[in-house]
C-alpha cells in the first residue's frame, strides 16, 4: 500500500524552539557537557581535534561552499518527501515525521533527525545524504545515534535505518546492530571526557585529512 506523507516542521522552527525553552535557559542545552549533539559524533569520527575546537574554543570559521550545498540540498529533500512514497523503503505503511528532534538523558546525546518513519512495530531513522559515497563510518554512527534515540522516544525497536543519497535511487539500508551502537556510546562518552577534561586530544587525522580542515591553521603541529 502506498501513503503520502505528512511534514511536521523543518529543523530551524526547532531550533528556534529549543532556543526558547525553559531547559535552553537553565543551559541544559546544546552547549551541555552531559547532553551531546549528535553531529560531534561525525566530526569525532573526522577528527576529536574538530571537536575540541568547535565545543571549547569556540572558534568561528569560514563555512564551505558544501555546507550550504548541504543545506540547501536537505530542504529539497524534505520537500520532495512530502510527494513520495514508502515504496522506495520497501515498507508498506507507516507515519512520517520530518526534522524531529530527539532527546535522551540515558543516552547522553541529543539530535534533529531528517526523517523518521514509525511503522506498527518499528521505527526507523532516515538521513538525506549530499554524497552518494556514503556508507562511511561517520555515516552509519550517525544514523544509529538516530535509531537508538527513536526506539526511547517511540518504545520501539529500531533494526535498520536509511542513508539516502542524490537521486531517486541511492538508498543505503543499514543494519543498526550492536557493535554499532556500543562505538556510539563509546565515542559519546569520549567526547564528554574530553569536554569535561578540556585538553586538546590527539589526533590520528592523515594529512590528506587535515588539509581540507578548516582548522588547519590551528594545529601547529600540523602544518
Ligand atoms: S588540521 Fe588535522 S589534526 Fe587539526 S583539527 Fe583538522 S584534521 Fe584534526
Amino acid at each position: 500500500m502506498e501513503r503520502k506523507i505528512s511534514v511536521t516542521g523543518t529543523k530551524q522552527k526547532l531550533y528556534d524552539n529549543l532556543k526558547k525553552s525553559p531547559e535552553a535557559k537553565t543551559g541544559d542545552s546544546v552547549k551541555s557537557t552531559n547532553i551531546i549533539p549528535v553531529h560531534l559524533i561525525r566530526q569525532w569520527c573526522y577528527c576529536p581535534r574538530v571537536v575540541y575546537y568547535m565545543e571549547l574554543n569556540y572558534i568561528s570559521i569560514n563555512q564551505p561552499s558544501w555546507v550550504q550545498q548541504g543545506e540547501d540540498f536537505h530542504e529539497k529533500e524534505r520537500l520532495l518527501w512530502k510527494r513520495r512514497n514508502l515504496s522506495r523503503f520497501n515498507l508498506d505503511d507507516g507515519k512520517v515525521y520530518q526534522n524531529l528532534f530527539l532527546k535522551s538523558e540515558k543516552l547522553s546525546f541529543h539530535g534533529i533527525v531528517d526523517m523518521a518513519i514509525e511503522s506498527s512495530d518499528a521505527v526507523y531513522a532516515v538521513e538525506f545524504k549530499l554524497s552518494n559515497k556514503i556508507a562511511k563510518r561517520k555515516d552509519w554512527l550517525q544514523l544509529t545515534a538516530y535509531a537508538m534515540l527513536l526506539e526511547e522516544k517511540f518504545s520501539k525497536t529500531s533494526p535498520f535505518g536509511f542513508l539516502t543519497g542524490k537521486g531517486q535511487h541511492v538508498l543505503h539500508k543499514i543494519k543498526i546492530d550492536k557493535q554499532k551502537r556500543q562505538e556510539v556510546l563509546r565515542i559519546v562518552n569520549a567526547i564528554k571526557s574530553m569536554l569535561e577534561k578540556g585538553i586538546k586530544p590527539d589526533s590520528s587525522a592523515t594529512a590528506v585529512q587535515c588539509c581540507i580542515c578548516e582548522y588547519i591553521n590551528f594545529c601547529n603541529d600540523r602544518m
